[in-house]
């Protein structure tokens, strides 16, 4: 079966009792055992839950994994990815991550006695050069929030194989339909589903996927014993956002190649990046490792603070919020948003400045697109 078709069937046969159609919403808590030490193929919704069972097989087909856990946010999905660690032991990480994971490295996960070293994830080989003895994880973001460089998955790959250290990679910007990093040799996938994945800005969720069945037994234990789980609702919401996964991507993609191009060719705004357009230092990278270049744009705004102001005031159509990967498009200002938590030298150091702009291109009517950020460049400009 194919990307579309698996998005549509895998997990998601009709209801065995009523014939329905869509996997319902099992909104309960436990399930009736048949006799005593004989529960059903359920018993409690913290341990499992058929919704939740459809959506996480439904994932990890996608993802070309086996064993997919569905989480109540993206965040939980990354502190259940880091579980596997012990006080001592050491990730290398690429530097430029979501803020949020760099919040709960350094917040949390280094307050449980465990040391984190980050690194240019442009540069294979300055992982390698910053394995330690206690090494036991590499954590990847490709393409990275908000400056899209790109991390060779392959290469980092072969150096976490050599040296036996686990490889997690932050698949969020791409979602499965554009990058499955399992296939190129990467042990656990992590998404916030509130991204692409659930697809209209209404739910929170995460998602950890792997092929390794002792990595899933000990990631599905402690899923189970923290408890960080999704509820029903929100898992049948986002296996209705993956059925339309691949319709949307390619949209999402359409929409922000001519973003981008458009973008590119005006004279009031400065370093548009995009992985699609061969201006990116790692065109060719992203056309290798990536069945597409995702729907996410940074640029910046030469007059900084004040610039910004404006330009947020004079779009109509985009919406100047957090987040990203929903229908709708989005403009988000990385330095006092998805990156507030990092102080100013800690921004500047991994390029993001005052007039830095992060897009999120939806699917709407890309002549409308365009024309509301033309509207608003001129305002700015004035
Ligand atoms: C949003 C995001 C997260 C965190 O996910 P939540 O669902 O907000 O908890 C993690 N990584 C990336 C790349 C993100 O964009």
């Amino acid at each position: 079966m194919k990307f579309a078709t698996k998005a549509i069937r895998v997990g998601q046969e009709p209801d065995p009792t009523t014939g329905a159609v869509n996997v319902p919403i099992y909104q309960t808590a436990n399930f009736v055992f048949r006799d005593v030490g004989q529960p059903n193929a359920f018993e409690y919704s913290r341990s499992g839950n058929p919704t939740r069972s459809a959506y996480e097989k439904c994932l990890a087909a996608l993802e070309e994994g086996k064993y997919g856990l569905a989480f109540g946010s993206g965040m939980a999905a990354v502190d259940a990815a880091l579980s596997v660690l012990r006080p001592g032991d050491h990730i290398v990480s690429s530097e430029n991550i979501y803020g949020g994971t760099f919040r709960l490295f350094e917040g949390v996960a280094a307050g449980r006695g465990i040391r984190l070293t980050y690194v240019d994830g442009t540069q294979p080989e300055a992982f390698e050069a910053a394995i330690e003895e206690n090494t036991k994880m590499i954590w990847i973001e490709t393409p990275a929030n908000p400056l899209l460089q790109l991390v060779d998955v392959r290469a980092v790959a072969a150096i976490a194989k050599r040296y036996h250290i686990l490889l997690a990679a932050d698949n969020t910007f791409s979602s499965p339909f554009f990058q499955r990093p399992l296939t190129q040799g990467v042990d656990v996938v992590i998404h916030s589903t509130t991204k692409y994945i659930s697809g209209h800005s209404d739910v929170i969720g995460g998602a950890v996927v792997t092929g390794d069945a002792a990595l899933h037994e000990r990631l599905a234990y402690y899923q189970n014993t923290v408890g960080a789980v999704p509820g029903p609702f929100d898992c049948w919401l986002s296996l209705r956002g993956l059925k339309t996964l691949a319709v949307r991507m390619k949209k999402h993609e359409e929409n922000a190649l001519a973003v981008a191009r458009w973008l590119a060719a005006q004279t009031t705004v400065e370093g548009v990046i995009y992985p699609g357009l061969p201006s990116h230092p790692q065109y060719a990278l992203a056309k290798d490792q990536m069945d597409g270049f995702g729907a996410i744009i940074t640029f910046r705004l030469p007059g900084g603070l004040k610039a910004v102001e404006r330009f947020a005031k004079g779009l109509d159509i985009f919406l100047f919020a957090e987040s990203l990967g929903g229908v709708e498009s989005l403009v988000c200002h990385p330095w006092t948003m998805s990156h507030g938590v990092m102080s100013p030298d800690d921004k500047q150091k991994i390029g993001i400045t005052e007039g830095t702009i992060r897009l999120s291109i939806g699917i709407e009517d890309v002549d409308d697109l365009i024309a509301d950020l033309e509207k608003a460049l001129k305002q700015t400009a004035l």
